[in-house]
């Protein structure tokens, strides 16, 4: 089945007692039992809620997967993962991360004993030399926050292939439209909800896909036994979203595109960082293991200066400057002062994220529009 067809079917059946055609938001929290341990398959919406069940097979089978499991935010599906993870295991990470993943390893659960090493995955090579007999988890992030920077999911697939090493990916900013992870090796796909897959900035949601059964299971029961799970009010609203995560991927794809192609020939305009670009470092892996390139993508003001970047961002009028990505409107920020603030001003500038790089989650409203706002703030 292709997968816009996936995108309106996955996971919904007509509800068995009134016919309804959308899932009910069961907003329950217990279930009744006939006789003790009688019941129809539900008991605790901590556990399990219809509501949840099924936008967690609906994920399952955007990803390819058998099995989907949903957290109350992308964060709460991460720390499910580790939670996997003995003190002494170790885990290889990207080292260009998600500031939030990067605080859950380092502060979190470091001082529990697990040891997360971080490297440059645009040389699998880099990855091979980090693995120990003690690595139990590779963790990989493509395309990477801010330049979007692309790791070759297939190659790493091949160096924890039959090993006692999971390999997981955070799929958020490709979406399951552009990239399936799973189809190139990973035992793990992680997606913030929150991002493209609600696509509406009003849920805050994450979500596991695996293909084993077992490792669905253990996840499971993280996922039970920790009580990071959403309402069903949440699931209600992402299983609407999904409907048309197709048709705003392909929006997010053309506009990125058209947005893409005109920043590199503005006069005013240094580096653009989208994998869509055959200038893009990785362009031929993005071609490779995507199916489009989206709307997330950066730039930097010739000359650098963060000052320029300020009077950038206030003079916008249809981009608003906020965190966030993935939405049906059109968002920009300021990583060096916003999201990666925290890093120190060497660091950040050796991975490119300089003090006038804007980053932009290019919106399905009208690029015309989008150029035009674009050029009156550069203007
Ligand atoms: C937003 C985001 C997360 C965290 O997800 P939340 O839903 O905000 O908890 C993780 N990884 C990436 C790439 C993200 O963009």
């Amino acid at each position: 089945m292709q997968f816009s067809t996936k995108a309106v079917h996955a996971g919904v059946e007509p509800d068995p007692s009134t016919g309804a055609i959308m899932t009910p938001i069961f907003q329950t929290s217990t279930y009744v039992q006939a006789a003790p341990g009688d019941h129809k398959g539900y008991e605790y919406s901590r556990t399990h809620n219809p509501t949840r069940t099924a936008l967690q097979n609906a994920l399952a089978e955007l990803e390819n997967g058998k099995h989907g499991l949903c957290f109350a935010s992308g964060m709460a599906s991460i720390d499910a993962v580790v939670k996997l993870l003995k003190p002494g295991d170790e885990v290889v990470s990207t080292n260009d991360l998600y500031g939030g993943t990067y605080r859950l390893f380092t502060k979190i659960f470091e001082p529990f004993g697990v040891k997360f090493t971080f490297v440059d995955m645009e040389d699998p090579a880099n990855v091979a030399a980090a693995i120990t007999p003690k690595t139990k988890l590779v963790w990989v992030e493509t395309p990477t926050n801010p330049t979007l920077r692309i790791v070759d999911i297939a190659a790493i697939a091949k160096l924890t292939a039959g090993k006692d090493i999971l390999l997981a990916v955070d799929n958020t900013f490709a979406s399951p439209y552009l990239q399936n992870p799973m189809d190139l090796g990973a035992d793990i796909v992680m997606h913030s909800v929150t991002k493209f897959l609600g696509g509406h900035s009003d849920v805050v949601m994450g979500a596991l896909i695996v293909n084993d059964d077992d490792l669905a299971e253990r996840l499971a029961f993280i996922q039970n036994s920790c009580g990071g799970t959403p309402g069903p009010q949440d699931c209600f609203l992402v299983l609407r979203g999904l409907k048309t995560l197709h048709l705003r991927m392909e929006r997010h794809s053309t506009n990125g595109r058209a947005i893409a192609e005109w920043l590199v020939k503005h006069p005013k305009v240094g580096k653009v960082y989208w994998p869509g670009l055959e200038s893009h470092v990785n362009h031929d892996v993005a071609k490779r293991q995507m199916r489009d390139f989206g709307g997330m993508m950066s730039f930097t003001i010739k000359g650098d200066e963060q000052e320029d970047a300020i009077k950038f961002l206030s003079s916008c009028e249809l981009f608003t400057l906020a965190e966030s990505l993935g939405g049906v409107e059109s968002l920009m920020g300021h990583p060096a002062s916003m999201t990666h603030a925290s890093i120190p001003r060497e660091v950040r500038l050796k991975s490119g994220v300089t003090d006038s790089l804007i980053r932009l989650s290019v919106g399905v409203e009208d690029a015309q529009d989008l150029i035009a706002d674009l050029e009156q703030a550069l203007g």
